[in-house]
C-alpha cells in the first residue's frame, strides 16, 4: 500500500474493522497523495461504508456454498452405506463446498458419553481445537451437568431439542471455555446439525467458520433439510441393515422357509432348502411348489390345503414332501399368505424337518410297543391287534382265541445257566411260535417270560384246540442253545372270543386265569377258560378225526329212493340219501348232519358226495335225475358253483340229470343274494327243488322270484291231511299255486294207499315214500332201473 501511496498512485482497499460492540464492519478506502510541491505532503482518505454490501455478497456466496454442499452431502446419502463413512465424508465436503474451517461429529455411547467420531480441518493444525473439544467432553463427563448449564452450548442443545443451532459470533462468554479456544484459532461463527436416528438424537455435527455472521436465516433452512436428509439416510441404513439382519436369519434358518407367488410359484428358498431337498435355488425359483411334492397325500388333503390359502387363511399341519433323489421326509409346516391391497400377493412358508423327530417317536414308539429281545409286540400292542380283529371279526361271524403260552420253571434255567442263556432260549421260543402260527396270527411277549398267541378267523372253537396242541408241541422240541440242548415244557391258556368276551382286555385276563388254572393241572397242560368249551373241544375233535377216518374208510354210503310220476307210475328220479356204515350199524343222516355242519365237515362229505353221484350218472345208460341234499353251509361257499360245474364238465354229464334240494332255511336270510346265486345255478341247467316245504317259512311269496323246479311237500303234511282239513287245504294251495308257476310238485313220505289217491286227486305230479320204495343201496336201485 505504501509502495504505490508513496509513489504518489491512488490506492483502493476494503477494510474490515471492528466496532465498539466487536462487530466488524467493511470501509471501501480510496486513499489519494495530496502532493505539494512535486512532493506528498498529505493523503485524503475517502471511505465508504460498505459493511451491508459486503455483507450480502458474503452471504451469496455462503448460501451457493451451503447449496453445493447440500448436493454433495445428498449424493454422497444415496451411494454411501455405511454411517462411518457418511460422517467422515460430510465433514470433509463441510470443508470443501461449504468453505468451514473445522467440522467434527460429536456422537453419544450408550453410556451417553461424548466422543468424536469423525473430523475434518482446512487447516490441520487446528487439530488443536478439537483436542480441546475431546478433553473437554471429558471433564463434562465428571461434571454436575445441571450446574454446568450444557445448554449454553449448540451441540448439546442440537442433541438435546433436535434442532439446528447457530452462532453468528462465537466470542460470547456463553460459549465459555470454547470462545477463548475458537478465537484463539480464528473461529467467527459456528453452527450445530443434530444427527438424528429412528427419531432419537445420535450426536450433533459441529462446523466452524472464520467469518462472523456467516448464517443467515436461508442457510438456516438449508441446515435443516441438511438435518432431515441425514436422518432419513440413516434411518434407510438402519432398516436396510436390520433387513440384512433378517434376511441371514432367514437365509441361514435351519427351517425351511420359502416364499411363493399367488400361483404357488417359487420366488424364494432359503439355503436350508437347498440343504435338505438337493435342488439349487436356480432350479426351484419359478417353478410350483409341486416340484416338492411326494404325491403321498389325500385329494382331500390337498382340496382342504388350497382352500385355506387361498382364503388368506394360515395352514398348518405335517406335510411329506419329497427330495430331489427321491426320498421322503416330514416337515411341520406353516404357511402364511401375504395380502397386499386386498389380494394375496405371496405365500410365505417355514417348516421344520420333523424326520428326525418322526424315526425318534416311532423309535420309542416301536420300544414301547415291541420288545428288544424278541421284536414281539409287547402287552398294549397285542391288545390293540385283538381290539382290530374283534372289529372285523364282528362283521365276518369268526371266531378268534387269545392263547397265552408260559415256559414252566423258566427262572431255573436263568439260574443255572444264567441270563444270557436265557435270553438266547427266549429268541429261539419267539421264532418257532412266528414259524408255526399261520400267517394271519399274531405272536407276542406279555412279560419277561409270558408268549401270547391271538389265532384270528376261526371257523370253529375247536379249531382253537387243533392249533394250539400243535404249537405246544412244536415249543417242547428240544432247544439247542450253543450247543447246549435244554428242554421244555409249557403250560398254555386260551380264552375264546366271541364266547368268552368281546373286550380284548378281559379274554386277556380270561387266558391268565386260564393258564393258572391250567398250571394246577400240571405241567405240559392246556387249558380253556371255560371247561365246557374244552370238553366240547375235545369231543368235536375226536368226533372229526373219526369223520376224516370215516372218509378215507369209505364208511359213508349213498341210499338211493325213487320218486314216481303220479300217472304213469314209472320212476323219474331218485333221491340220494347219505348213509353212515359204522361196523355193522347203518347210521342216518340225521344223527351225524348236524354235527358235520357245526364242524364244517359236511363240506368235504359233501364234495365226496357229488363226485359219488356225477360218476354213477356218467356210467348208467338210464339216464334218470338224481336229487343230492345240499346243506345251507355248502351254499355259502362261493367256489360252490364252480365246484358243480367243473364236476359236470369232469364226469361229461347232463346237468339237467342233477336236482339239487335245498331247504327254505337256507335262503331265507339273504333273499336278494340267493336269487343271483340260484338263477347262475340254473345257467348251467341243473333243476332246482325247495325240499321240506310247509315245515319252515312256508312262504309262496318267494316262490315266483326263485327259479325252482320242484317243491316237496313235506313228510308232515301228507301225514296230517286225511284228518286235517287245513293241512289238506294248504296241500291243495301249494299244488295249485306252483302248477301256476310252472313247479312241479312232488309228494314225501307216502306211507299208504289213501295218502296216495288224495294226492292224485290233488293233481300232484311226482310221489315218494316207504309205499313205492324205501331208500335203497346203490346196487338194488340200478337192479330196479334195469342197469
Ligand atoms: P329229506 O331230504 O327230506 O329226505 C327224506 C327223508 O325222509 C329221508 O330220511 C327218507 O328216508 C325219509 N323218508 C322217505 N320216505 C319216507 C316214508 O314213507 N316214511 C318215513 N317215515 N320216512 C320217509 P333220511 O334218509 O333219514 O334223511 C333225513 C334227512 O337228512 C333228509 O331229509 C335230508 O334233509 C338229510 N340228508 C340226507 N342225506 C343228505 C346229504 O347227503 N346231505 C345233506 N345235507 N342232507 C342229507
Ligand atoms: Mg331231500
Ligand atoms: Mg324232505
Amino acid at each position: 500500500m505504501w509502495d504505490s501511496l508513496l509513489n504518489g498512485k491512488n490506492y483502493t482497499c476494503t477494510f474490515v474493522n471492528k466496532n465498539k460492540k466487536g462487530e466488524l464492519f467493511y470501509l471501501n478506502s480510496l486513499i489519494i497523495p495530496v502532493k505539494v510541491n512535486g512532493k506528498i505532503s498529505r493523503f485524503v482518505d475517502l471511505s465508504r461504508d460498505v459493511t451491508k454490501e459486503i455483507r450480502h455478497l458474503q452471504t451469496i456466496e455462503n448460501l451457493s456454498n451451503i447449496y453445493a454442499t447440500l448436493s454433495e452431502i445428498n449424493q454422497l446419502l444415496v451411494y454411501e452405506k455405511k454411517e462411518e463413512a457418511i460422517f467422515n465424508k460430510i465433514t470433509e465436503i463441510l470443508i470443501k463446498y461449504a468453505k468451514f474451517k473445522i467440522a467434527y461429529v460429536a456422537l453419544t455411547d450408550e453410556n451417553n458419553n461424548f466422543y468424536i467420531g469423525a473430523s475434518s480441518f482446512e487447516n490441520p493444525s487446528h487439530q488443536v481445537f478439537l483436542d480441546f473439544v475431546s478433553e473437554q467432553f471429558n471433564i463434562l463427563k465428571t461434571q454436575d451437568n445441571d450446574k454446568f448449564n450444557l445448554d449454553r452450548f449448540p451441540f448439546f442443545k442440537s442433541v438435546k431439542n433436535k434442532r439446528v443451532y447457530i452462532i453468528n459470533d462465537a466470542n460470547t462468554k456463553d460459549l465459555r471455555p470454547f470462545n477463548a479456544e475458537a478465537a484463539k484459532i480464528g473461529m467467527r461463527s459456528c453452527c450445530s446439525i443434530p444427527i438424528i436416528k429412528k427419531n432419537k438424537s445420535i450426536g450433533a455435527i459441529v462446523a466452524l467458520s472464520d467469518k462472523a455472521n456467516f448464517f443467515n436465516k436461508n442457510i438456516y433452512e438449508l441446515l435443516k433439510e441438511i438435518t432431515l436428509d441425514i436422518n432419513y439416510a440413516l434411518d434407510n441404513i438402519e432398516a436396510q441393515r436390520w433387513r440384512d439382519i433378517v434376511m441371514l436369519a432367514i437365509d441361514r434358518n435351519e427351517n425351511l422357509i420359502g416364499v411363493m407367488d399367488r400361483n404357488f410359484r417359487l420366488v424364494y428358498v432359503n439355503e436350508a432348502v437347498e440343504k435338505i431337498t438337493g435342488f439349487t435355488k436356480d432350479e426351484v425359483i419359478g417353478k410350483h411348489h409341486s416340484i416338492f411334492s411326494s404325491k403321498t397325500h389325500s385329494k382331500e388333503f390337498a382340496i382342504n390345503f388350497y382352500k385355506t390359502l387361498t382364503s388368506g387363511k394360515i395352514f398348518s399341519d405335517v406335510i411329506t414332501y419329497k427330495t430331489k433323489d427321491e426320498k421322503f421326509f416330514s416337515a411341520l409346516v406353516s404357511i402364511v399368505p401375504f395380502i397386499e391391497n386386498n389380494q394375496i400377493q405371496y405365500y410365505v412358508s417355514i417348516a421344520k424337518d420333523i424326520s428326525k423327530e418322526k424315526t425318534l417317536y416311532e423309535k420309542i414308539n416301536y420300544l414301547t410297543n415291541f420288545d428288544a429281545l424278541t421284536n414281539l409286540p409287547k402287552r398294549q400292542a397285542f391288545i390293540d391287534y385283538i381290539e382290530r380283529f374283534i372289529k372285523r371279526a364282528e362283521i365276518e361271524n369268526k371266531i378268534g382265541a387269545i392263547a397265552i403260552i408260559n415256559p414252566i420253571n423258566f427262572g431255573n434255567i436263568n439260574k443255572a445257566y444264567g441270563f444270557e442263556f436265557g435270553n438266547e432260549l427266549l429268541k429261539k421260543i419267539a421264532e418257532r411260535l412266528g414259524k408255526i402260527v399261520r400267517q394271519i396270527d399274531i405272536v407276542a411277549k406279555l412279560d419277561s417270560d409270558k408268549f401270547a398267541v391271538l389265532l384270528k378267523d376261526l371257523s370253529f372253537e375247536e379249531d382253537s384246540l387243533v392249533l394250539m396242541v400243535n404249537i405246544i408241541k412244536v415249543l417242547c422240541d428240544d432247544y439247542n442253545i450253543n450247543g447246549t440242548i435244554v428242554k421244555l415244557s409249557f403250560n398254555a391258556g386260551v380264552s375264546l372270543y366271541p364266547k368268552d368276551s368281546k373286550d380284548p382286555k378281559v379274554l386277556l385276563q380270561k387266558a391268565e386265569i386260564a393258564v393258572s388254572d391250567a398250571k394246577e393241572k400240571g405241567e405240559g397242560a392246556l387249558g380253556f377258560y371255560r371247561q365246557e368249551v374244552e370238553d366240547s373241544a375235545k369231543e368235536k375233535l375226536s368226533l372229526r378225526y373219526n369223520i376224516t377216518k370215516a372218509l378215507s374208510n369209505k364208511e359213508f354210503l349213498v341210499y338211493y329212493q325213487p320218486y314216481f310220476d303220479t300217472k304213469t307210475k314209472k320212476i323219474i328220479g331218485a333221491e340220494c340219501l347219505l348213509r353212515w356204515k359204522k361196523g355193522d350199524k347203518i347210521i342216518p343222516p340225521l344223527e351225524f348232519i348236524p354235527f358235520l355242519e357245526e364242524t364244517g365237515l359236511i363240506l368235504n362229505v359233501e364234495e365226496w358226495l357229488k363226485n359219488e353221484i356225477a360218476q354213477s350218472i356218467s356210467l348208467r345208460k338210464n339216464k334218470i335225475p338224481i336229487s343230492i341234499n345240499i346243506s345251507p353251509i355248502s351254499f355259502k361257499q362261493k367256489r360252490f358253483i364252480d365246484e358243480i360245474a367243473s364236476i359236470i364238465n369232469l364226469y361229461s354229464i347232463d346237468p339237467s340229470l342233477i336236482v339239487i334240494e335245498m331247504l327254505e332255511r337256507t335262503f331265507i336270510e339273504d333273499l336278494p343274494y340267493y336269487k343271483v346265486f340260484l338263477n347262475s345255478l340254473k345257467s348251467y341247467n341243473i333243476k332246482l327243488a325247495l325240499d321240506d316245504f310247509g315245515t319252515g317259512y312256508s312262504s309262496l311269496s318267494y316262490l315266483s322270484e326263485l327259479p325252482f323246479d320242484y317243491i316237496k311237500i313235506d313228510i308232515s303234511f301228507v301225514r296230517k291231511m286225511l284228518f286235517d282239513s287245513k293241512a289238506k287245504s294248504i296241500v291243495e294251495t301249494i299244488i295249485y299255486l306252483s302248477h301256476n308257476l310252472g313247479i312241479k310238485t312232488i309228494a314225501e313220505g307216502i306211507e299208504n294207499k289213501e295218502q296216495l289217491d288224495m294226492l292224485e286227486k290233488l293233481g300232484c305230479d311226482a310221489m315218494q315214500g316207504f309205499l313205492l320204495s324205501k331208500p335203497i343201496t346203490k346196487e338194488e336201485f340200478d337192479r330196479l332201473i334195469g342197469e
